[in-house]
């Protein structure tokens, strides 16, 4: 059945599939291996396909003609032919979707990735191990823990720390917060949050982070319990980077005032503006008040691969707990992400002892169980790909990509200082840019109109992709580099483009004001 799917053209290629085919040849097994070598080379042959008619990173396609494709389709008849199916999804997805191996992709957080991990998705996926319990996994669970314990070396951890694989920054953010919160009712209020609940004094529990860090530091506060109400935000020098003085200050009022500082949160390279917060010092602030100190590098952590630019995370290993979104700036798939602790112990808070699955009888025999670490079960080995790169690439080239793209924002803040009509943030300390078309005498209400419709301009060319946010309530356009392969023609290009189209609404707008 699945063999006349695959149609015409791969049954003459492969004239060695005569089986007679039922409905159970979708199975992968053994004896349906032919079909599985079949329809795994479609699938990469597809993407392949996808990627030679790809000219730039989109096709500026609008939410409407996406949508109208889908006008005829009904998922309760199936396609007869493979290749019909593939056909079908070039149209709604493979042809208008964005491609982030493009070297003028400069928007979002989302790298190239590098083969070894494409090698270990398909092997994730088709041998499909759980990597919650031993026995589902026994290989994968020591090589996930390999992974693991790699990764708090670079960090910098002692061979007491431990960690775990999670589905991404927002997840290991909020298992951070949630040990932060535990740990403190525990030492502090003798309190068990995990049997009894939050504590009473919930109310006055309180999370310092900056004022430019991840908004997931905002969800997670909501989820548990806390609100957004518990989180203080801490104002940051003209870098970017937490004020660790204010920090310090606020603290302390916090603690005149009766209330509860359970966390800080520091940033390893912020998402808008790669910024590095002051590690070392905010750690001194958290290690004389006995606050528990959680550092999300989930886009910084890429720097621990880097030997030039390595010292800039400096002081991470004074951490209680860290994120690493590998999938960031490791060059992985998503989801690729983990979460570290100083002390192992300090993990309990996500163990739980189910008598089908994670007896305590196997933690005191020392099977190793990561559901006793993670808020998933079911929990995809993604490690793998992480594993494959470490064996294939090594570090020092995942490491000397990063410095790429580090180098690339450079180049492109110069590129920025150098032109009179774009208006630069700050230096870069990573890889991302935020500036804005802004030549002078023009009112800021007009400006942030031109650049909120410049970032849309690009996207409908196709040629390029830019990302934008806000900065102290103006609109701003953003780089977010990531990809070795961009050039300085490229960001020259995409700049270009930016004062081109800046121009020309600018120009539209006084001729519009003129006839108005
Ligand atoms: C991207 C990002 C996150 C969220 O990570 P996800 O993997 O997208 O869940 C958290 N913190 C920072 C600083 C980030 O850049």
């Amino acid at each position: 059945m699945l063999n006349s799917l695959i149609g015409e053209k791969s049954r003459l290629s492969k004239p060695q599939l005569k089986k007679v085919f039922s409905d159970l040849s979708f199975l992968f097994n053994r004896e349906n291996l032919d079909e599985y070598l079949d329809i795994m080379n479609e699938g990469t042959q597809f993407v392949s396909d996808s990627l030679v008619r790809s000219s730039g990173p989109s096709t500026g396609t609008s939410l409407e003609s996406a949508k109208q494709k889908f006008q005829n389709i009904d998922l309760d008849q199936p396609l007869t032919t493979i290749s019909g199916t593939l056909e079908e999804l070039r149209q709604i997805y493979a042809d208008d979707t964005i491609y982030f191996h493009q070297p003028t992709y400069v928007a979002h957080l989302n790298c190239p990735v590098v083969y070894p991990a494409l090698l270990a998705e398909s092997i994730i996926s088709s041998i499909n191990t759980s990597v919650d319990t031993w026995d589902q996994s026994i290989g994968a669970t020591l090589i996930e823990q390999a992974v693991i314990n790699w990764t708090a070396k670079e960090i910098g951890f002692s061979s007491e720390a431990d960690g775990v694989f999670t589905s991404g920054g927002t997840q290991s953010n909020l298992m951070g917060m949630l040990l932060a919160r535990d740990h403190y009712a525990k030492r502090h209020l003798n309190h068990d949050v995990s049997t009894q609940g939050l504590p009473e004094q919930f109310t006055k529990f309180r999370i310092f982070t900056s004022e430019v860090s991840h908004f997931s530091v905002q969800k997670s506060a909501a989820i548990l319990g806390l609100g957004h109400q518990s989180v203080i935000s801490v104002p940051v020098d003209s870098n970017l980077r937490m004020r660790a003085r204010e920090l310090k200050r606020l603290i302390q009022q916090s603690i005149d005032e009766g209330e509860h500082p359970i966390a800080v949160v520091a940033t390893a390279g912020t998402t808008d503006f790669g910024s590095v917060d002051p590690i070392s010092s905010i750690a001194e602030v958290c290690r004389t008040h006995g606050i528990w100190l959680h550092t999300d590098a989930a886009y910084g952590c890429g720097l621990l691969a880097s030997e030039k630019h390595r010292h800039l995370l400096n002081g991470i290993e004074l951490s209680d707990s860290v994120t690493v979104d590998y999938h960031k700036s490791f060059f992985q798939p998503v989801s690729c992400s983990a979460f570290f602790v100083k002390d192992h112990n300090t993990l309990s808070p996500a163990t739980h002892h189910a008598d089908y699955l994670n007896p305590l009888s196997d933690k005191n025999a020392g099977i190793p169980n990561s559901v006793n670490k993670s808020l998933q079960t079911t929990r995809r080995f993604d490690a793998l790909k992480m594993w494959l790169t470490l064996r294939i690439m090594g570090k020092k080239t995942i490491g000397q990509y990063f410095e790429k793209a580090m180098s690339n924002a450079q180049i492109g803040y110069k590129a920025i200082k150098n032109e009179a009509d774009l208006d630069i943030i700050h230096k870069p300390e990573i890889s991302t840019l935020v500036f804005r078309f802004k030549p002078p005498h023009v009112k800021d209400e007009l400006l942030d109109d031109i650049n909120k419709n410049i970032r849309q301009e690009i996207y409908k060319s196709g040629q390029a992709m830019v990302a934008g946010t806000k900065f102290r309530g103006r609109n701003y356009l953003k780089f977010t580099l990531l990809n070795p392969e961009t050039q300085p023609e490229d960001i020259a290009f995409v700049l270009k483009q930016i004062q081109r189209i800046g121009w020309m609404l600018l120009t539209k707008q006084k001729i519009d004001m003129r006839h108005s």
